[in-house]
């Protein structure tokens, strides 16, 4: 489906527990669409921006409320397909818009935020500027922050209470929200789609993000809700989380493979590719690169791999 679409042939949104809405991004919210959370309550309260701006506008219509009507924007992470209308929202609304203290930098500036991918020397940067541009025209614009939300401090919707859970490790200010307890988590981007984890920024960290999807298996929720998936996930949620985090193991194994069959440097790994299943644009290189990077560093770490100038090969004890 293009770009831009602008009906959906599902709900634009469900109630998923009393006052609590899951509005669904368009095109199944595959990036660069996201789902976002509205709380009807007595503070109108919004939970990421990402989704497009007619699924929000009718879902705040069905419970009879208008975008002007949103009194308290929370941001998850800084990623520009979370952040995407979240300053037409707070000029339409004049709502506050609150984040983790580590979002700041990759919030409020274009420039923040790619400093936070860590792609500004790269050669696909001028490429990938103007694609983001096309899927998202506000991104160049400056973003206001008017607060901050504190892990596991509680925010009072009035009924519904959200606690913020930072979970780092896809970015270093990703965080997660537990919904009236943790029983119902709003997972954002540990997303359990078939993908798997990304963590292809520089601010991304493997065993951040390994420890924050043990952190939620711990917390034993029976709802997990992904930004980009359109149901939230009841059915087996413990598998799939494992399954999730066994992708990690996956890729480190077939990198080693690749690696003992001769594609030992971390240009030919990203070229294959390793991880993504297809690059379905040159400027995707630059994220591939970054996680099989971060997978060599590991195994160079864990002494598996011996790195020798540009060439990797396997440890032989
Ligand atoms: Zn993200
Ligand atoms: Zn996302």
């Amino acid at each position: 489906m293009p770009l831009g679409a602008s009906m959906s042939e599902y709900a634009p949104s469900i109630e998923i527990e009393p006052r609590v809405h899951l509005i669904r991004g368009l095109n199944k919210a595959r990036f660069p669409e996201a789902n976002a959370l509205l709380i009807d309550d007595e503070i109108l309260t919004l939970v990421d921006a990402g989704s497009d701006m007619g699924q929000v506008s009718r879902t705040l219509k069905s419970i009879g409320y208008g975008m002007e009507d949103i009194e308290r924007l929370i941001l998850t992470h800084f990623h520009l397909d979370h952040k995407h209308h979240s300053e037409e929202i707070h000029e339409i609304s004049g709502c506050e818009v609150i984040c983790h203290p580590l979002s700041d930098k990759g919030v409020e500036t274009f420039q923040g935020m790619v400093e936070c991918y860590g792609i500004t020397n790269h050669p696909i940067f001028d490429t990938w500027k103007v694609m983001v541009k096309g899927w998202i025209p506000p991104i160049y614009s400056d973003y206001t922050v008017t607060g901050h939300y504190k892990d596991r401090q509680t925010i009072s919707c009035g009924e519904v209470e959200l606690i913020p859970i930072h979970l780092p490790g896809h970015t270093l200010d990703h965080t997660c929200f537990g919904i009236n307890g943790f029983e119902i988590i709003f997972l954002v981007d540990i997303d359990l789609t078939g993908f798997g984890p990304w963590y292809g920024n520089e601010v991304s960290d493997i065993r951040a993000f390994q420890n924050s999807i043990e952190k939620v298996m711990e917390l034993e929720p029976k709802m997990g809700i992904s930004s980009h998936l359109l149901d939230p996930v009841t059915d087996n949620l413990p598998t799939r989380l494992r399954q999730f985090y066994d992708a990690f193991a996956k890729r480190e194994t077939k990198i080693l493979k690749n690696i003992s069959v001769g594609y030992d440097t971390l240009e030919k790994l990203t070229r294959l590719p390793t991880i993504y299943p297809r690059i379905p644009d040159d400027v995707f290189l630059v994220f591939e690169e970054y996680m099989v990077q971060k997978h060599l560093e590991i195994l160079v770490e864990d002494a598996i791999i011996v790195q020798d100038g540009i060439k990797y090969r396997i440890e032989r004890k």
